[in-house]
């Protein structure tokens, strides 16, 4: 029902998500905040997560907001223009203080809080639970400019979603070159639409089988699970848009909850590739080989997700990050950082958990022995096989 959509946040995540939201046929309005100008005037530093400076052209090159602006999307100056032209409001953004920022901060979604536009607030970043507990507070303390169908006030959804972002656009481009290489077709071919058309779809063809091979595009090209907080009412009323950018959906309670799951599955995933790793190790240094311990655990009490569909042990599974240099995938630097928050909240509970601390240390030291850009499973290089460069 909801018609138009405003998107805070166009980084790899985000620039992705609201592509496949215009290509399902909602009205998006976007917000990045980009760039501005460093003191010395000719470089310009890339805002929001301590992204290193970088020169002109690059980043001419890689402004995202000119992207979509030159794709007809309307951007808008601030997160508060987008709300004021959107029904629902979805953001996708580094960590909890930009989410906070984007939201209460002075040119924020919730500015007029007496009288605000849209009616659903969808909050996508990962963060803490704590976070977007305080959001959906400040959230049902305003008031809606134009009660429509739904709710007497604004709600809000926390959404984080899992799936990374091993470009299946790159890869389809990728492909299309080969392609036309491949069959000694001119470019200018390009021009004419039908073949246009016609090569766009076997591409699309091909793509999609080859991202059936990666274990974190699963088997389409909407790669998103999508685990969501807060009212069910909201959540079914979003359903349609979630499905719009993602697999599947999964409502998990009241809010804060969608937060919790993210980062309870993202623990688990850490300890679970550790505990792989280690066994890994221990079993060849004892003699057998990765290739039949891997096949002695997916049949076993050990089987997981690391062990038969991620490997960590270079050259044991095709198509996986392991089996390329650890490239691409899920970045250490995004591990360390889930659980951080993580940690925190285990703290926050009064819980005892050793494993998180331990897990949240060693993909600390990963990053800063400069890991932080590859996989997460190079955990198993860098403390396991003896082989770390
Ligand atoms: P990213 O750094 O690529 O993008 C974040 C974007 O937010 C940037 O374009 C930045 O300019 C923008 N931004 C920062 N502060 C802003 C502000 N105040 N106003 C407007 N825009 C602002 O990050 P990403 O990889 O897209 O990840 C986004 C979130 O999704 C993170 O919380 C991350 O943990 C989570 N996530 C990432 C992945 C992944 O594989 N990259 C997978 C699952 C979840």
């Amino acid at each position: 029902q909801f018609e138009s959509v405003g998107f805070i946040g166009l980084g790899n995540m985000g620039s992705r998500m609201a592509n496949n939201l215009i290509k399902n046929g909602y009205k998006v309005a976007v917000h990045d905040i980009g760039v501005e100008l460093s003191e010395n005037g000719n470089m310009y530093v890339l805002r929001g997560d301590g992204m290193p400076q970088i020169d002109v052209e690059t980043l001419l090159n890689c402004n995202v907001m000119k992207m979509f602006s030159d794709m007809g999307v309307s951007t808008k100056e601030t997160p508060f223009e987008v709300a004021e032209a959107s029904d629902v409001v979805i953001t996708m953004l580094p960590s909890s203080s930009h989410v906070l920022d984007v939201y209460t901060g002075p040119n924020g979604v919730l500015r007029c809080a007496n009288l605000m536009r849209p009616q659903l607030l969808i909050d996508s970043s990962t963060i803490d639970p704590r976070t977007s507990r305080t959001v959906s507070v400040a959230v049902s303390n305003c008031i809606l400019k134009e009660k429509k169908d739904h709710w007497e006030k604004p709600v809000m959804l926390d959404a984080p979603v899992s799936g990374g972002v091993l470009a299946a656009e790159a890869g389809t481009l990728t492909f299309m070159v080969w392609f036309l290489i491949f069959l000694r077709i001119p470019f200018h071919f390009l021009f004419l639409s039908w073949f246009h058309k016609f090569s766009l779809e076997l591409v699309g063809f091909k793509a999609a089988r080859l991202e059936t091979r990666d274990p974190i595009l699963g088997e389409r090209q909407k790669i998103f699970f999508i685990q969501v907080g807060g009212s069910e009412d909201a959540y079914l009323a979003a359903k349609p848009l979630f499905l719009s950018m993602g697999k599947n959906a999964i409502y998990c309670g009241g809010a804060g909850t969608g937060s919790a799951a993210k980062i309870c599955n993202n623990l688990a995933m850490a300890v679970s590739m550790l505990g792989v790793s280690e066994a890994f190790a221990l079993g060849q240094s004892l003699g057998i080989s990765a290739g039949t311990l891997t096949k002695v655990l997916n049949t076993s009490s050990a089987r997981c997700w690391s062990s038969d569909s991620y490997n960590p042990v270079p050259g044991v599974m095709e198509g996986v990050p392991a089996s390329r240099n650890y490239a691409g995938g899920f970045a250490s630097k995004l591990m360390a950082k889930d659980l951080n928050l993580a940690a925190t909240s285990v703290e926050e509970a009064g819980l005892q958990c050793p494993l998180t601390y331990q897990a949240h240390e060693i993909y600390t030291e990963l990053c800063k022995d400069g890991h932080e850009i590859e996989d997460f499973s190079c955990v198993f290089r860098h403390y396991y096989s003896g082989k770390d460069e």
